[in-house]
């Protein structure tokens, strides 16, 4: 199972990528994750990677595109894979059917799971992240059993620097300008479904299901 979770910051992709992954077990490749892994490293790709990652910006795209083909070439990602995040234009899309093509193989679904503006935004505002595991909490939707700290490894939740307001804007405008456009890319692709991410956790999930089905 080779599948593509594509959308806005903030409507959802992240959790149900976690959910997915663990159903078909294959691996979540986040590049959003894989680069905050990187943030206490001293390494110029981790400072190149921060610096943009809290402007808001994306990640050039030569060092992203390698290190998820870098990734892709690892055995847990012969079985499949699920990506969340990636690809963010039409250079990283165009690298990642090359790489594919290369091997034989196409994406087997295509999933852009789309809500209003307001509504993401109020949940990018509340988001708290899990700074051990990843796991992603919101103050009011999804909240741990003990205030600030992450149900499954205990963990410590923050704010991700870049869920602030200011950075939110550049990051909606940068989604709308330069990540919109792949969904023409990939519309008429086989196994390409829009999916409403307005409703709760369970109910995007069984849409998501639905179409994958
Ligand atoms: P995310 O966790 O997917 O919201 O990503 C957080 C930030 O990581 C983005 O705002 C970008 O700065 C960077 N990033 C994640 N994925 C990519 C990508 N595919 N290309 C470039 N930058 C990325």
């Amino acid at each position: 199972m080779k599948i593509i979770l594509i959308g806005p910051p903030g409507v959802g992709k992240g959790t149900e990528a976690k959910r997915l992954a663990t159903l078909f077990d294959i691996p979540h490749i986040s590049t959003g994750d894989m680069f905050r892994a990187m943030f206490d490293e001293d390494t110029e790709l981790a400072k190149i990677a921060k610096a943009h990652i809290n402007r808001g910006e994306l990640v050039p795209d030569d060092l992203t595109n390698a290190m998820v083909i870098e990734r892709l070439q690892e055995p847990d990602a012969k079985k499949g894979f699920l990506f969340d995040g990636y690809p963010r234009n039409i250079v990283q899309a165009k690298a990642l059917d090359d790489f594919l093509s290369n091997q034989g193989e196409t994406m087997d679904a295509v999933l852009y799971i789309d809500a209003d503006i307001e509504l993401i935004t109020e949940r990018i505002a509340g988001r708290r992240v899990c700074k051990s595991c990843g796991a992603v909490y919101h103050v009011n939707y999804k909240k741990p059993k003990v205030d600030g700290v992450c149900d499954q490894c205990q963990g410590v939740l923050y704010q991700r620097k870049d869920d602030m307001e200011a950075t939110v804007r550049r990051r909606l405008h940068i989604y709308h300008d330069v990540t919109a456009p792949i969904i023409d890319y990939y519309k008429h692709q086989q196994g390409f479904h829009a999916i409403d991410g307005s409703g709760n956790i369970e109910e995007t999930h069984q849409k998501v299901m639905d179409a994958i089905q």
